[in-house]
């Protein structure tokens, strides 16, 4: 089936700044609540969100088989569970309603008036009920700053296993937020520098990580492995992400078992699915794999995707400071290598599930992805535009992160995950 969505030189009745992030050729996926308190499916179109779930009530999807409350929901969970054949004849037919060419609906005041909202006047909901959420580690220039940033005596910072194996670690899905949902600094566990006694305490050393995410449809049984080749048919599409970290936390509760409360306090993504249909036309080869991996990890293609990414810091009444400038494409370990090792053992995967990549660095000092690499554990302090200095975030802080991708003309954009840092939760 064609993706005549994406076709370059189409345009809409709708307005669409030239530097949108969401043209014609984007339709991502969301869910919101207009102003009259209604949850619904919809997409995005410039400034304008598109009620699907009035689309349909009004016939515009006829001839697209599609259960009457696909879009009456308050999750994209039973919309992403159809499949692929299904995400490609709606994204398909949304693009040929908004076509500069269509009059059907363009022309139609009464139509209008219920399908189609200004961004401002809706509220962006998480977009999916995320049953389960992994977060990987899959690139290579963070694995090895953190490595060596945390004195790992092997001599590049890579564990023996990071080339062999996508490393990776069960994260917790009831503290995903959209973007805009603040977040409190955490209390925890940590060994204060030099001391031999651990603290209970407010982390000092909040951080961010610079991340995408992949949303997924129903992939497996109990117990079948995920073929490489098929992998991608499982990913509906990706999302910005914050992986909100605290390395104080971490450092002290990671022996053996890895991160646990350091990392699952709050984890924010961006509110539009972005489809791989809609990213098609960035893909890109990763970066050379060596060793070769298992064969179940061996893959012909392109299968990373050219994202650009940007990360900004914005103190209480301060100026922006962009962090860091980076891309997707660095990631070493592609999403249909963590898809196919997360089945490799026969664990079930649901629509709805999120996979992190992993903190996104890329090799140059103002190309990484998370306050622990950029002043290196706190040695480094950083000097923001208003002149404050950051070892770690503060209170009153925001972070934004963005993310788009560009070429022949055509942008397709995430839009941001923003939130700031509060100060500890104080109960009432
Ligand atoms: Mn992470």
């Amino acid at each position: 089936m064609s993706l005549s969505a994406n076709i370059i030189n189409r345009k809409s009745w709708l307005e669409v700044a030239t530097i949108s992030d969401f043209p014609i050729q984007n339709i991502p996926f969301g869910v919101f609540l207009t102003k009259e308190n209604v949850v619904t499916v919809g997409t995005r179109i410039g400034d304008f969100a598109i009620d699907l779930g009035a689309l349909q009530q009004l016939n515009y999807f006829d001839g697209i088989d599609l259960t009457d409350d696909m879009f009456l929901q308050d999750t994209l969970n039973d919309f992403i569970s159809d499949g692929k054949k299904t995400w490609r004849l709606v994204r398909n037919r949304i693009a040929d309603i908004f076509d500069e060419k269509n009059p059907k609906l363009r022309e139609n005041k009464n139509h209008k008036d219920v399908v189609i909202f200004k961004m401002d006047e809706v509220e962006m909901q998480l977009p999916v009920l995320i049953g389960d959420y992994t977060d990987f580690y899959s690139n290579k220039t963070h694995a090895i700053n953190t490595g060596k940033i945390r004195n790992n005596p092997s001599e590049n910072g890579l564990l023996p296993n990071w080339l062999h194996i996508p490393i990776g670690y069960h994260g917790r899905s009831s503290t995903i937020i959209p973007s805009g949902i603040a977040v409190n600094r955490p209390m925890g566990q940590y060994l204060p520098e030099g001391e031999t006694t651990p603290v209970f305490g407010p982390s000092r050393m909040v951080d961010f990580e610079l991340e995408t995410a992949f949303i997924t449809t129903d992939a497996n049984i109990m117990g079948e492995r995920i073929p490489i080749n098929e992998a991608e048919d499982y990913i509906f599409g990706m999302v910005l992400m914050n992986d909100w970290s605290t390395r104080d936390i971490q450092k002290w509760e990671s022996a053996p078992l890895g991160p646990f409360l350091s990392k699952n306090f709050a984890t924010s993504i961006s509110p539009w699915i972005i489809t791989m249909d809609a990213l098609e036309p960035f893909r890109t080869k990763g970066p050379k794999q060596d060793p070769a991996p298992f064969p179940y990890l061996q893959f012909k293609g392109k299968h990373n995707f050219d994202i650009n990414l940007e990360v900004s810091l914005l103190p209480e009444n301060g100026q922006e400071t962009i962090l860091s400038k980076t891309n997707s494409k660095y990631t070493y370990w592609s999403m249909i290598q963590q898809l196919v090792h997360h089945t490799s053992n026969g664990c079930r995967v649901n629509s709805g599930d999120m996979m992190g990549s992993g903190t996104i660095s890329g090799t140059s000092p103002d190309s990484l992805g998370s306050m622990i690499e950029i002043t290196w554990g706190g040695k480094n302090p950083i000097k923001l535009n208003d002149g404050t200095e950051r070892k770690f975030l503060n209170d009153g802080d925001t972070v934004t992160i963005k993310g788009y991708s560009k070429n022949n003309g055509v942008r397709i954009g995430f839009g941001e995950v923003t939130s700031k840092l509060l100060p500890p939760f104080v109960r009432k």
